[in-house]
């Protein structure tokens, strides 16, 4: 059996003060003893996060990595010095880093290689655009960025793949619960045939995930939890979210 994560992708929001009051929220309710639950904070408020998280079960997060070792890379972030921060986990490839940042699969995979050499555990995320999603390219689309992606990644501790559909991230649609089996089940055959082990890792689904769909969406097969946006950002969503994965 394969644990649940559910892991909050808090984008580039948050002051001290939100993140200190959504944190002090997240502590009020107890997490499942089944599930894992992850926060990925902006990088200035990880370590207020890890801070707070230090006596619970809530692990940390990045969302995003460089994929050198420190030196002249103004602006970015090395995967050690995360590491050294506190943080267990790192997002790597979302949608918005490869549509604002140009982020090509390459990249993705040699940040993937930054992120387990520094002992972190990466969530790899891929997903169509609606426009691809209606050329009937969607499959198409996912196998390549996974291939691209996952480029040496065979063996990697604790690999973890997001499932997001571009058209359902932040924009309040999310892919009926057949559709992301149905992308899910595909995604794991499509890692059995990279030689990654297809049924250990986790498939997370993303996009628009809230209290309200997250039980029928963990219920189906090849769902093992959720990236959450916009619903993570709200203590008693995410608290709901949490607990619907238990
Ligand atoms: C995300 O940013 O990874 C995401 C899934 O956002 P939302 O839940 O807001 O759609």
């Amino acid at each position: 059996m394969r644990r649940p994560l559910v892991a909050g992708n808090w984008k580039m929001h948050g002051s001290r003060d939100s993140v200190g009051t959504l944190l002090n929220g997240l502590m009020a309710q107890s997490v499942p003893e089944t599930v894992d639950v992850a926060v990925c904070p902006t990088y200035v408020h990880l370590d207020q996060a890890v801070a707070a998280c230090a006596n619970s079960v809530i692990a940390v997060g990045a969302q995003d990595c460089w994929h050198a070792e420190p030196g002249a890379y103004t602006g970015d972030v090395a995967a050690v010095m995360l590491k050294e921060l506190g943080c267990e986990w790192v997002i790597l490839g979302h949608s918005e880093r490869r549509s604002y940042h140009a982020e090509a699969d390459a990249l993705i995979a040699a940040k993937l290689q930054a992120a387990a050499a520094a002992g972190l555990k990466p969530i790899v995320c891929v997903g169509e655009t609606l426009d691809q999603r209606e050329s009937g390219e969607a499959e198409a689309v996912v196998a390549r960025q996974l291939r691209g992606s996952l480029e040496g990644a065979v063996g990697t501790a604790g690999l973890v793949i997001a499932y997001e559909p571009v058209w359902a991230i932040g924009t309040g649609l999310t892919a009926s619960p057949e559709q992301a089996q149905q992308m899910h089940a595909f995604i794991r055959k499509q890692l059995q045939d990279l030689g990654v082990d297809a049924q250990q890792t986790r498939i997370l689904y993303g996009g628009s995930v809230k209290p309200g769909n997250a039980g029928e969406l963990f219920a189906q097969d090849d769902i093992d939890g959720a990236l959450v946006g916009g619903a993570a950002l709200k203590a008693e969503d995410f608290n709901a979210i949490i607990a619907a994965a238990g």
